[in-house]
């Protein structure tokens, strides 16, 4: 036997489930109530209040469904454009081909690689109805100027909010802003999970209530309200075509056990970003930007930028880093490259050249609360080995 000891493999991402969640999810399958009720109401209650501003929140099995089922209540339909970025995940313009609508992309941000608002009125036409902003990593978009575009504009905006919990822009927290609807994911490499899930967080009644009616098949009344209403518990009634993006109470079990710790997490994933930072500063690469003084990075990830004086490409970087078993990787393959995207709207990756020359160099490093400052320092040690 060799006295080298290999060691474990430092995955990407893991969630971060304690007692707590586990508990919450037994109580919940020995109440018996499997699919969407008492634990999803409260869930809503507890997020809609941790976001504050009055907002209400509806509970969806995913963000890709809140996304769509927001663009819906806003009245997105066939032949509409909105706006988006190049700089995400699919599902983020997925959405607008579900209603017959199609995405126009415009260029992201160097610094923060979310939207450009110098680039969004040049991208507007007759047939542009709203903008997803994408808080990229879970640095907040500059929404000051895309609210002051939209409002000028008439533009309605639902954020992409998959990355961004907690986040804050001006000293609010996103959610909380004057957009139509804000979207959070709790996928499970989120920075709350649920396994699957997400969250639509609306100021406006009718838009909350669409939402409510369109995550149950068109039906005006969810079956939990059924039990508690002068209305006979067997009557309702279907007035649209709606969908079943409901969550249900097991997911919500544990949202509710999640959101109790969110602030410690952040507080983690920010003690990591900070450690990176510092061990990366004097190497040829391009940290994250980070906020304004005050504001809250939610650190869903941290995106390192080789530059081009780097001693190895950013491919042969991420070949290294999964030789000394830790795990790393891309965000984003800018949708204009996919094949559909591409093909569909005869996109070039020229067309959108930050996000194209960006993504070339970019690679996401581990980030999340239950990694132990060993693991922290173990990728430090990585990258200053195959950078310095
Ligand atoms: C993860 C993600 C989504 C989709 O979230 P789901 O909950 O998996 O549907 C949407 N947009 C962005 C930017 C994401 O990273």
């Amino acid at each position: 036997m060799g006295v080298a000891q290999k060691q474990t493999y430092l995955p990407f991402a893991r969630p971060d489930i304690g007692q707590e969640e586990i508990d919450e999810v037994v109580d919940t399958l020995r109440a018996g109530w499997l699919t969407m009720g008492p634990k999803t109401a409260k869930f809503e209650q507890e997020f809609a209040a941790c976001v504050g501003a009055g907002v209400s929140a509806i509970a969806v099995s995913s963000a890709t469904a809140g996304l769509h089922l927001a663009l819906e209540a806003v009245g997105i339909r066939d032949g509409d454009e909105v706006l988006t970025t190049p700089y995400t995940f699919t599902a983020t313009a997925e959405v607008t081909r579900y209603l017959g609508a199609r995405p126009v992309f415009v260029d992201v941000e160097p610094q923060t690689l979310c939207i450009d608002p110098r680039r969004i009125e040049a991208a507007i036409g007759p047939r542009t109805r709203a903008i997803i902003p994408v808080h990229l990593g879970g640095i907040a978009c500059d929404m000051t100027s895309i609210l002051q575009i939209a409002r000028r504009r008439n533009l309605r905006v639902i954020e992409d909010a998959a990355h961004a919990f907690p986040t804050t822009h001006a000293g609010r927290l996103i959610g909380s802003l004057e957009s139509d609807a804000t979207v959070f994911s709790f996928y499970a490499t989120k920075t709350l999970v649920t396994g699957e899930g997400g969250m639509v967080v609306t100021r406006d009644a009718a838009i909350a209530r669409r939402c409510r009616t369109m995550r149950l098949h068109g039906i005006d009344r969810a079956p939990f309200d059924r039990t508690s209403s002068a209305e006979p518990h067997w009557r309702y009634e279907v007035i649209a075509p709606g969908f079943k993006y409901n969550m249900t109470d097991i997911a919500a079990a544990i949202g509710l056990q999640q959101l109790k710790k969110v602030r410690r997490f952040q507080q983690r994933r920010a003690e990591i970003a900070a450690a990176y930072d510092h061990g990366f500063h004097d190497l040829p690469v391009t940290l994250p930007a980070v906020p304004p003084m005050g504001d809250l990075h939610a650190w869903h990830l941290y995106v390192l930028r080789l530059n081009p004086d780097a001693p190895l490409s950013r491919d042969a970087f991420i070949e290294r880093m999964e030789q000394l078993g830790i795990g790393t990787s891309v965000h984003f393959i800018p949708l204009h490259v996919h094949p559909y995207w591409r093909d569909a709207f005869g996109l070039r990756p020229e067309d959108f050249p930050v996000a194209y020359q960006e993504h070339l160099r970019a690679v996401s490093l581990p980030i999340y609360s239950r990694m132990a400052d060993a693991d922290v320092a173990r990728v430090i040690d990585a990258v200053r080995g195959l950078l310095a």
